[in-house]
């Protein structure tokens, strides 16, 4: 913060006017940028390994779409959407999950003909009005891959490993797959009967969101988060136990590809995901010692058909990137294995400020990562500049280095310093940074 910087932001604190991001919206700081280059880097890497395409679909969407998709009824779509009028009447919503958009992308651009099934992922803000908290905020990233297009229990296992490959390649090796399946409308809706008939005898006990939830959509009561709901879920009836034949033949393949592949996991009859749109397999991945999970998803092969009127089966999962940040740094994990030595230009004289941009984009030209800071006078501010970005190697040019055609590389690393020609700049530094 320069002197200047500092006088305005007290001005504007006294007035009580220093504006402060939203409440649950924060800012991703250059100091985190690792992380972020690692995500993409690693999303794109992963993704073309598996064979999935980038899409990137829009933030706001009709809210009509997410709260048929999702349903009336979950935390999401009644506590937590920002929906809102445009200037032209339309109610839209800001998206808070990315497979409704994806879905709704896939059945308007007939993207069947793109390939079958379509793999795709994407990376991207999402919003949800939640009680912020650790790895919780009210915008954050999802990367998420999506499998549209077939039933198979292979592609369910594909996107688990698929997901793996994703945080293997960030260094979490130690993930656990929590997996259940939630039958499908058929086999559910016996289920829920169960559900029902358990929960009413408890009706008192419900917290009020979950005694309306009762009559008409008891299997959100799992989701509860609520202690007194959370206590009566543990002896509710397991879903495994009324799944029809259909279903746990591909409850059960799932399960042998996943043990095939040496994945742990645990079976957790009572997760079910908060959004209406899932049936069958649903799994989350969860890390000792973190108190969230990092993603999770599952099958929906009945969204096409809520959304677009026919029937397309399919498979997904939402990683959340907030919340592996702070994974990685609680376990100490840097982002970046290598990085690469950085170059500073230091410049003395205008003229040598002058003559130094022309350097400084020969050795971009070459792909060697050079910054500056020419703005300071003195060598010493440079000096201190080079230090703070934690150069390795520091050029200096002054008057009668231009002179000799000459330029001075000082190494950070060891101290040493000398004179090179300039003709010879190029590999002279290439050779000191390999
Ligand atoms: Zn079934
Ligand atoms: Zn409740």
């Amino acid at each position: 913060m320069t002197g200047k910087t500092k006088i305005a932001a007290k001005t504007f604190l006294k007035k009580g006017k220093l504006f402060q991001s939203i409440k649950g919206m924060a800012d991703i700081l250059p100091i985190d940028q690792d992380y972020w280059r690692s995500f993409w880097q690693t999303a794109f890497k992963v993704s073309s390994r598996h064979g999935f395409y980038f899409i990137e679909t829009p933030i706001l969407e009709p809210a009509s779409l997410f709260e048929a998709s999702i349903g009336a009824t979950t935390d999401i779509v009644e506590k937590q959407m920002y929906v809102f009028k445009t200037p032209g009447g339309d109610r839209v919503a800001l998206r808070p999950e990315g497979t409704a958009g994806v879905m709704r992308s896939y059945l308007q651009h007939r993207l069947s003909y793109f390939s079958l099934p379509l793999k795709v992922f994407y990376l991207g803000p999402m919003f949800r009005h939640e009680k912020p908290q650790a790895g919780r905020y009210r915008q954050f990233h999802q990367l998420g891959f999506e499998i549209i297009g077939d039933n198979s229990a292979f592609y369910d296992a594909e996107i688990i490993l698929a997901s793996l490959d994703f945080f293997r390649a960030l260094g979490l090796n130690d993930l656990i797959l929590k997996i259940n399946s939630l039958g499908c409308r058929v086999c559910r809706l016996a289920f829920r009967q169960e559900l029902k008939n358990y929960f009413s005898a408890y009706k008192k006990e419900l917290c009020p969101d979950c005694r309306r939830r009762l009559g008409r959509n008891p299997l959100r009561i799992l989701d509860c988060q609520e202690p007194s709901c959370r206590t009566l879920k543990s002896g509710s009836p397991n879903i495994l136990d009324y799944l029809c034949q259909n279903c746990n033949n591909h409850f059960k393949a799932v399960l042998e590809l996943i043990e095939d592949n040496g994945i742990k996991y645990e079976l957790d009859p009572h997760l079910v995901r908060g959004l209406d749109y899932y049936n069958r397999t649903v799994f989350e991945f969860v890390s000792s010692g973190l108190s969230f999970s990092l993603g999770g998803g599952g099958r929906y092969d009945y969204l096409a058909e809520i959304i677009g009127h026919r029937l397309v089966p399919a498979v997904g999962i939402s990683l959340g990137l907030e919340r592996i940040v702070e994974a990685l740094k609680i376990k100490n994990i840097s982002p970046i294995k290598r990085k690469r030595p950085l170059v500073f230009f230091a410049a003395i004289s205008e003229e040598a400020k002058k003559k130094s941009l022309g350097l400084m984009e020969k050795l971009r030209a070459a792909d060697i990562p050079v910054v500056e800071a020419l703005g300071r006078n003195s060598l010493k501010s440079q000096m201190k500049a080079a230090d703070k970005v934690k150069s390795s190697l520091v050029l200096i040019l002054g008057q009668k280095e231009i002179f000799e055609g000459s330029i001075i590389i000082k190494d950070l690393r060891t101290g040493a310093q000398e004179n090179i020609l300039l003709d010879k700049l190029v590999e002279e530094i290439k050779k000191r940074l390999s």
